[in-house]
């Protein structure tokens, strides 16, 4: 099948190519994001593989349609950049990695609990300074602390077990609660009573309209003086500007970030040797009790490993005419417990 991979980096050519051994399609590697401009490079493609970042809305659908593509084999387990109801209706095939290492966001997610209150940033610089003073890096015992996890699915659940390993009470909401989540000693609750009661509130649910800035101003004055929020699902789940006057009153004490609303325009490039222009987001770097990374809480080995062989493998299914089980169509996402 001949497949065009967008916003490709050279650690995806190197993770495809070594998948793409057993199945034998056609690739192109493009490093282009795909939008109205770049959509043309898919031509003489049979499927497009997007990235987090790839918007294919509506109007990019149409122009891949009038391109003869058949098939969205997104890399990503979120598809919340693409616009189902519009893929259907042009009969084009969208599928995802419903999950190719839970494990590895899950971790991530602990980092950046650790990272944040800790002050690892911070201390790492020192260290590498020669300043070995300790003061402004005073952090606290995860153990007994209570941890709301909001979206208990497959990486929710991971979160939940290792912070059981480190003491912590459990608390979570998810509007189609799971007993194996209960097994683990998590206890439901409405979202309002585990605003109030956690110490550490940890995102993961989808980004849904549902969801969309669901951590606003009214939302972070139920919460507990000093509260940690983390956020590896999606940005947009958090209104970054509520969330800074939280920073800035004391009331937020906490924030560790591995996506942002508007990451699109910066994250995965080099802008080392630019003048960052988005001053929300600078606004968040000044603060020393906020740690971001730009969206690698997927990236271990393992997970590029997965992500290779199911997107490829939801591509060869396709081409037989048979369903792999991660076709995503407006009905079942709609329907989606
Ligand atoms: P999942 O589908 O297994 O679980 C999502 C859970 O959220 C489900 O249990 C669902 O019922 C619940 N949910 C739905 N609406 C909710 C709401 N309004 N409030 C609370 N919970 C709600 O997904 P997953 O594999 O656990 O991934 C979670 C999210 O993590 C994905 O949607 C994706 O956006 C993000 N993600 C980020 C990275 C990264 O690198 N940072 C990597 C993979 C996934």
């Amino acid at each position: 099948m001949r497949i065009a991979v967008f916003s490709t980096r050279p650690y995806d050519q190197r993770f495809f190519e070594a998948a793409n051994e057993q199945y034998g399609h056609d690739i192109t590697f493009l490093e282009a994001r795909l939008d109205a401009s770049t959509v043309s490079l898919a031509s003489d493609h049979d499927a497009i593989c997007g990235f987090v970042n790839d918007q294919i809305d509506a109007n990019i659908v149409d122009l891949l349609d009038e391109q003869g593509v058949r098939m969205i084999t997104l890399r990503s387990a979120g598809f919340n950049n693409v616009d189902l109801e519009a893929a259907a209706a042009r009969h084009i095939t969208v599928a995802r990695v419903p999950a190719y290492s839970p494990y590895a966001v899950a971790e991530h997610t602990v980092a950046l609990m650790l990272a944040t209150q800790r002050r690892l940033g911070r201390a790492y610089n020192r260290v590498r300074d020669g300043n070995f003073a300790l003061d402004g890096l005073l952090g606290f015992d995860l153990r007994n602390k209570r941890i709301g996890i909001v979206g208990t699915g497959q990486i929710g659940q991971i979160v939940a077990r290792i912070m059981r390993g480190f003491g912590c009470s459990l608390r979570a909401y998810d509007p189609f609660p799971n007993d194996n989540v209960r097994d683990v000693g998590v206890r439901y609750v409405d979202l309002d009573t585990l605003f109030s009661d956690c110490d550490v509130i940890t995102l993961h649910a989808p980004l849904t309209p549902d969801t969309h800035h669901m951590i606003d101003e009214a939302a972070l004055a139920k919460m507990r003086p000093g509260v940690m929020i983390i956020n590896t699902s999606r940005g947009a789940l958090i209104d970054t500007p509520a969330v800074i006057e939280g920073l800035k009153s004391g009331h937020v004490g906490h924030l560790g970030l591995d996506v942002y609303e508007e990451e699109a325009d910066l994250f995965f490039e080099d802008l080392s040797d630019r003048v960052i222009q988005d001053d929300v987001f600078s606004r968040l770097l000044t603060f020393p009790n906020v740690f971001i990374t730009a969206h690698q809480a997927f990236f271990t080995e393992e997970a590029l490993t997965n992500i290779a062989e199911t997107t490829l493998g939801n591509a060869a299914m396709f081409e037989r005419g048979e369903r792999s089980g991660n076709e995503l169509t407006p009905e079942e996402v709609r329907g989606d417990r």
